[in-house]
């Protein structure tokens, strides 16, 4: 027998419970008879459709132990009960009882003397009702697996992601000394090899070239753990002129060497650290610095606008640019749209979404070839910041 289709019957005077039974069972439903209250409540937690109650079988004692067995119930649970009454609201019996009954909850009254058509057709009611709260528990036991099952995946990612992070700092960080190492040596051999040695002066240089291609490689991989690894340090406002004046000083004689012009406007205080920020400006302007038009100096406009509770900051060039179908995939990990021509790894950008990430902001770019690039950045205003994450 399927517990959750069971009709529980307790109506301990005469035959009734036995006679009630009977036409339920007759009338295609399962049906238990129990001989006390406290029965039906054993039944109830282990699982019943409904339960039919003469009211002789209540009294206090009795409506507190049901009371106590439907609390018990889980939460999806609005457990139908049927009481069958005589008198009505007549003496002062029945209206007691009927008092008595109020906080059971899902009481439906069926006045005695019964009529099988009538009491056949509320069992059924109840029962379809019941369903219904079985299939909700059903669907709410569903999702709270496949949410724990999700939860579970989202703690296995969190896991692999770390490790893999961990992999790229100690790969990167580890793989730079081998490297000197073959770095010192291949000079030694070179030095060793006959110097005219046309051909031999040649390799070296491919070696030169490999190794400093892969210096620089690792040198950007680490960074870019790095910024993955970083803890926020405390300090939650970054005034972007002095990230901009920093970024500006580190690259100042690539600056100078390339004959560039690097303007800025009053630029706000946003939420952010500053030392990060600094990062993201020295990426963006070694970059316009790097993908300059051979034919026109380079000349770098950082500005700022107030958008709602945001700051958004344009660095725009007037370089080589980029097609506008490739806006998004610069930021990937190692993407290079101008691989041969020009020396990078394609973190640079990588390394300066995640920052801006890190600080709920956003960043984007636009280009066109020959006509420059405008990079986004979207950063929110100190003021928006809660009062427990600003300095
Ligand atoms: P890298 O410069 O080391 O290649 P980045 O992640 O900084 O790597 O940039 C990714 C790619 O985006 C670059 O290889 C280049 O093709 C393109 N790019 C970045 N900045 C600019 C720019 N200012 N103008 C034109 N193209 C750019």
């Amino acid at each position: 027998m399927n517990n959750s289709e069971r009709v529980l019957v307790c109506a301990p005077f005469g035959r009734d419970a036995e006679l009630i039974s009977r036409e339920i069972r007759l009338a295609g439903m399962e049906s238990v008879v129990c001989g006390t209250v406290q029965d039906i409540c054993a039944g109830l937690s282990e699982g019943a459709a409904t339960a039919l109650l003469a009211d002789e079988a209540l009294y206090s004692q009795s409506v507190d132990d049901l009371s106590r067995a439907l609390a018990r119930q889980p939460q999806w649970s609005d457990f139908p009960l049927i009481v069958m009454t005589s008198g009505g609201e007549t003496t002062e019996t029945s209206r007691h009882r009927l008092r008595l009954l109020q906080p059971l909850g899902n009481i439906t009254l069926l006045e005695r003397p019964l009529r099988t058509a009538t009491l056949v057709s509320s069992v059924r009611s109840a029962l379809r009702a019941r369903r219904h709260q079985y299939q909700i528990a059903a669907h709410l036991q569903e999702r709270a697996e496949s949410e724990k099952e999700l939860e579970r995946r989202n703690h296995e990612l969190t896991i692999a992601n770390r490790q893999l992070e961990e992999f790229a700092y100690v790969a990167s960080h580890d793989l730079q000394e081998p490297l000197r190492v073959v770095n010192t040596f291949t000079e030694l051999l070179l030095r060793r090899c006959a110097v005219s040695d046309t051909e031999a002066a040649k390799y070296a240089g491919f070696i030169h070239n490999g190794i400093r291609r892969m210096e620089n490689l690792l040198r950007d991989l680490l960074s870019f753990s790095r910024t993955i690894a970083h803890e926020h340090a405390g300090t939650t406002s970054a005034d972007l002129m002095r990230c901009v004046a920093h970024a500006v000083s580190t690259l100042n004689s690539r600056i100078g060497e390339s004959r560039a012009e690097v303007t800025w406007s009053d630029l706000p205080v946003v939420y952010g650290e500053e030392a990060q920020l600094t990062q993201v400006f020295q990426n963006l302007l070694s970059n316009a610095l790097k993908y300059s038009r051979p034919d026109a100096d380079p000349r770098i406009l950082i500005s700022a606008e107030q958008v709602g509770d945001e700051w958004e900051i344009a660095v725009s060039d007037n370089g080589i640019g980029f097609e506008p179908k490739y806006a998004e995939r610069i930021f990937g990990l190692f993407k290079r749209l101008h691989k041969e021509e020009y020396p990078g790894t394609g973190l640079g950008l990588a390394i300066c979404q995640r920052i801006v990430e890190r600080y709920d902001g956003r960043i984007w770019a636009e280009g066109k070839p020959g006509k420059g690039s405008v990079f986004h950045l979207r950063l929110r205003s100190v003021a928006q910041v809660p009062a427990a994450r600003a300095n």
